[in-house]
């Protein structure tokens, strides 16, 4: 029988938080998903660990059939991991969360009841964040979720929480998405129907090291903006369209300047300047339109499925 819930858990150098996460970990599903009728699993995916936590993952598969672990050859983050698991999931829910405990195992029946209302997306939205991690953590994150906000058009409170459920369907249209980057919650949304969020609890990372630095932060954000939006390269356009109509408004100004004073002093600077700034701004839009046609080849390349049928219906 193919399991109703499945656990996708993300593992990079976590050999700290494996006992205490797989402690909890079970202990949440023993006592809130004991139902025969609605089996689990748990999938880990060691994302190219160089300490022990292959080897634990290991041993808890060994002892526990309903774990699978996903080894990857290498290390490629952890959105790449996720992905991997998903791949290997089979339950009608599937629930992200990471491995170092800031996310606690006990919200789980929370998110699953909200899947099970009928929400396609379920995300967890961090109370009172609590970051052992610095300042240089939490402003990035901030912002992060800023112009998420933004350039996905969902206004969701918390997109950087791992912390989510999925409905089967979302998991296997992302499945389909054939892109190198992608950043799991805004591509989540783009399939979903109903979304929502709900408060969960947020604790500092039991131990170890975040394993996002300011750098990784920023390509995180870069696949984000790249992915979801063309906006950029339509600001270029914008951009050459306020400047060409800068300069022409100079060159009309000067005009009407010479005539209402022809014994005024030569304006051949400003000219010039006026010139310039039309020429530049036309510029602009040339790029802004090469980059509506790149922006388009990117969005065919990416071969994200256009739609998703969920049933066809028809009386029988
Ligand atoms: N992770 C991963 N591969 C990576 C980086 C992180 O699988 O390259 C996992 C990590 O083990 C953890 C989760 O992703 O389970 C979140 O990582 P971390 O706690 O470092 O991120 P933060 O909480 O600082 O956003
Ligand atoms: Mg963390």
């Amino acid at each position: 029988m193919d399991p109703y819930l499945s656990i996708v858990i993300p593992i990079y150098n976590e050999e700290e938080n494996i006992p205490v996460l797989w402690e909890r970990l079970s202990g949440v599903m023993a006592e809130h998903f004991a139902d025969p009728a609605k089996p689990w699993e748990i999938v880990f995916t060691d994302d190219g660990s160089r300490d022990r936590s292959l080897a634990m993952l290991m041993d808890i598969a060994r002892a526990e059939p309903r774990v699978k672990v996903v080894e990857f050859n290498r290390n490629y983050g952890q959105h790449s991991a996720i992905f991997g698991a998903f791949a290997e999931v089979r339950g009608q829910v599937v629930v992200t969360l990471d491995a170092d405990l800031q996310n606690p195992p006990e919200e789980i029946p929370k998110l699953v009841a909200k899947v099970e209302e009928g929400y396609d997306v379920v995300g967890g939205w961090r109370q009172g964040r609590q970051e052992n991690d610095s300042f240089l953590r939490t402003m990035p994150s901030k912002i992060v979720n800023a112009i998420t906000r933004r350039t996905t058009g969902v206004k969701l409170h918390d997109y950087g929480c791992m912390l989510r459920a999925y409905s089967r369907d979302v998991v296997d249209a992302m499945l389909l998405c054939k892109e190198r980057s992608s950043f799991i919650p805004a591509l989540a949304n783009s399939f979903a129907k109903r979304i929502t969020e709900v408060p969960v609890a947020h604790a500092e990372r039991a131990a170890g090291e975040s394993k996002y630095g300011l750098w990784k932060l920023i390509n995180l954000q870069f696949d984000l903006l790249t992915s979801f939006s063309l906006l950029p390269l339509q600001m270029l356009s914008v951009f050459g369209v306020l400047t060409a109509a800068f300069g022409f408004l100079l060159f009309i100004g000067l005009v009407v300047y010479r005539f209402m004073h022809p014994e005024g002093t030569a304006q051949g600077v400003f000219t010039l300047f006026a010139i310039l700034f039309f020429f530049v701004g036309c510029q602009f839009i040339a790029f802004g339109l090469l980059g509506e046609y790149i922006g388009r080849i990117y969005q065919e390349v990416r071969d994200r499925p256009r739609y998703m049928v969920k049933k066809v219906h028809q009386a029988k």
